[in-house]
């Protein structure tokens, strides 16, 4: 209990001592980001992306530029907790591809045969022997392995625009951050940072910003349905998420402890065809 009331005079205190930052992202060409819990085969996507993965960006960008998993565990730790939220452009258009993908994967070949492969996954007593040969396969080799996939991709007519509260402290080492983040989303949403600057809590774009389901009142998520507005699942990090749950050497995912919700999104369908769809942005009901 003692310890509990320490920690939120400890947040109160800081509270006053935080910074709001707004950053323009603009990317490329195409914007993916795959919704939490989508099947890979099958990607759901998301027009904006979630405050998860905007902070882990940024965690990831300070790992790549400093060279240091160390420093990266540093900004995940004050970063966690900020808030983040992420406001569309004017306008989006989705379009919805079939797509094949190559991935690398590791098998063993016929030393005779080179082409004929079996997964290095699978068990050695398992292995078929070269059916040309009869051989065991025993050369290990590397080769690309295709899947097929839909995806979902956004075009942004405008930025993407980043409202993150940050500690007066380490305004300048995110301001830093953001203008070195070289991709947001899946690994093709190529993006830089047109501007980062400090704003009042008064300028926040309330009416854009997506919020949960479970804290709109019902009168108000009807009239977003109705509207055609737009519901995703969106993930954010919490107290809890430790940064070895996302350390994808040796890490465990148990760790990550993420908050997942269905946010009503500033989005409405205007037009939309078979693989298409033409959202604008509006301001939320309330
Ligand atoms: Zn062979």
């Amino acid at each position: 209990m003692g310890r509990r009331r320490k920690v939120e005079a400890a947040e109160k205190s800081f509270d006053g001592d935080r910074v709001w930052l707004k950053a323009e992202i603009e990317f490329a060409g195409a914007f993916s980001y795959r919704q939490p819990d989508a099947s890979a085969q099958f990607v759901i996507g998301s027009p904006i992306p979630s405050p998860a993965t905007v902070k882990l960006t940024l965690v990831d960008t300070a790992i790549r530029w400093n060279n240091s998993v160390e420093i990266g565990r540093q900004v995940f730790d004050w970063l966690k907790t900020c808030k983040v939220h992420c406001v569309p452009p004017a306008q989006v258009i989705r379009f919805r591809v079939f797509l094949k993908r190559l991935k690398p994967e590791e098998v063993v070949a016929c030393p005779n045969h080179p082409d004929f492969t079996v997964s290095a996954k699978s068990s050695k007593e398992k292995r078929p022997p070269c059916p040309h040969c009869g051989s065991s396969l025993t050369l290990k080799a590397k080769s690309l392995e295709g899947s097929t996939g839909i995806r979902d991709y956004f075009l942004l007519d405008d930025c993407l625009t980043i409202y993150l509260q940050v500690p007066a402290d380490k305004v300048e080492v995110v301001r830093q951050l953001l203008l070195k983040v070289r991709r947001l989303g899946t690994s093709d949403s190529l993006c830089w940072c047109r501007d980062v600057r400090e704003i009042e809590e008064s300028e926040l774009p309330h009416e854009f910003f997506a919020r949960k389901l479970e804290e709109l009142p019902e009168s108000a998520l009807r009239q977003g349905i109705t509207q055609g507005m737009l519901v995703a699942r969106l993930s954010d990090l919490t107290e809890r998420s430790e940064f070895d749950g996302f350390n994808p050497f040796g890490g465990n995912p148990r760790w990550a402890n993420l908050e997942k919700a269905s946010y009503l999104l500033p989005l409405r369908m205007e037009r939309y065809g078979e693989t298409w769809a033409l959202l604008k942005r509006v301001t939320l009901p309330r």
